[in-house]
């Protein structure tokens, strides 16, 4: 039965080599598998050329390379697609590629919706439904490289940084987001460089002390609020974390990365009249002074149902000017993809949408 087979696409690098072990091949037989699937985008066994035939069919037997299908594509205006890939029972994850002059982006979810519920974010108040598995969450890239191009070892890859910025709180999936962060960095896979694959946290201090020294990727911190009483209610998560925990916990993270070259990215989504103001940036001046960081300021991206709003741009450049001249390195974010609701926050599988297709379609037929 289908159900019984492998999918190979769940497995990371050194599962695939113990798995190739168990069924009496050598453990290098997994990095062949991995530079089609990865490199190549081959799927099909019988495509894998340097593999003896009998080899190929006992895969056959035994396993499935399969990762979930694309189901619409959107394109904005600005080139920024946003995906939506089916997972089952209904179920959509989505997924964005942001193009750039010198870099392609990707934007992947991990859960789907969040069971941290922050109060601004659309993913957030669709609750949260289940984790993504590790074929679910390598799949959107793979899916993503089906359409801009897989590296076959190109100088230029054409997915060059990966951001864990879509649906969940990925160190909520933690085995899983492991596992897809090995296979972003494996030679014999994506090959990407540690620094260009983030995983956005909105604070699990935790699981950052467990992962800190083995898990080295680039570490985004949702931080939104420049004290406790705020972030408690921004981020409800902060009331079991607090922010002095948490940033002891990214200080100790980064104290044993090579892959963030000592700085923790912040992010702030400024809301209007919520957390916006002069002197909650001249707070949040103090808050971070002893904190290596950059700070990604993202205004509000607005979405039905939520009453907040983004501030004016006036606003927004005070409060950017307070960080600027205290001399932290501070971004503004541009809204991307936003005719087609593919930017930070406003990512939500349309679960409901889908079923009452579906249930249309009962009835027509
Ligand atoms: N759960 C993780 C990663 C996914 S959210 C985290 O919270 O970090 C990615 C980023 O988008 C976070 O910084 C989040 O706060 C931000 N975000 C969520 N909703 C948003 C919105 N409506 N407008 C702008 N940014 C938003
Ligand atoms: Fe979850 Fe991040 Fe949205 Fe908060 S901002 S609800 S942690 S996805």
């Amino acid at each position: 039965m289908a159900s019984d087979l492998i999918n190979l696409m769940n497995l990371s690098p050194k599962e695939l080599g113990e798995f190739f072990v168990s069924i009496g091949e050598k453990s290098f037989r997994s990095q062949q598998i991995l530079r089609w699937i990865y490199q190549f985008g081959v799927t099909d066994f019988d495509e894998m050329t340097n593999l003896r035939k009998d080899l190929r069919a006992k895969l056959k037997e035994l396993c499935v390379i399969k990762a979930p299908e694309i189901v619409t594509e959107q394109q904005a205006m600005d080139g920024t697609t946003k995906w939506a890939l089916d997972i089952g029972d209904g179920q959509l994850v989505e997924t964005v590629l942001i193009p750039e002059d010198d870099r392609n982006t990707l934007c992947i979810s991990t859960q789907v919706g969040c069971p941290v519920k922050c109060s601004f974010c659309r993913t957030g108040a669709q609750g949260f439904n289940r984790n993504l598995t590790v074929s679910e969450i390598i799949g959107q890239v793979f899916r993503a490289a089906t359409r801009v191009g897989f590296s076959q070892n190109q100088e230029q890859k054409p997915i060059s940084n990966v951001v864990m910025m879509g649906m969940g709180e990925p160190l909520l999936n933690l085995a899983n987001v492991t596992k897809v962060c090995e296979l972003l960095l494996s030679d014999y896979s994506f090959a990407l460089s540690k620094r260009r694959v983030t995983v956005s946290t909105s604070g699990v201090a935790p699981v950052l002390d467990k992962v800190a020294g083995k898990l080295d990727v680039a570490l985004a911190l949702s931080l939104h609020a420049p004290n406790d009483e705020l972030r408690n209610e921004l981020v409800p998560l902060n009331q079991k974390y607090p922010i002095a925990q948490v940033l002891d916990s990214v200080r100790n993270y980064l104290d044993k990365s090579n892959a963030n070259c000592g700085r923790v990215t912040i992010e702030y989504v400024l809301l209007d009249h919520v957390n916006d103001s002069t002197e909650q940036a001249q707070e949040l001046v103090k808050l971070l002074r002893t904190i290596p960081c950059k700070v990604n300021l993202i205004p509000f991206n607005e979405h039905e149902g939520s009453g907040y709003k983004k501030p004016s741009n006036s606003r927004i450049d005070r409060f950017y000017k307070v960080l600027f001249d205290a001399g932290f390195t501070v971004i503004k974010r541009t809204t991307r993809g936003d005719e087609i609701s593919a930017a930070c926050g406003q990512l939500a599988g349309q679960v409901k949408d889908k079923l009452a297709k579906q249930k249309i379609e009962a009835k027509v037929n």
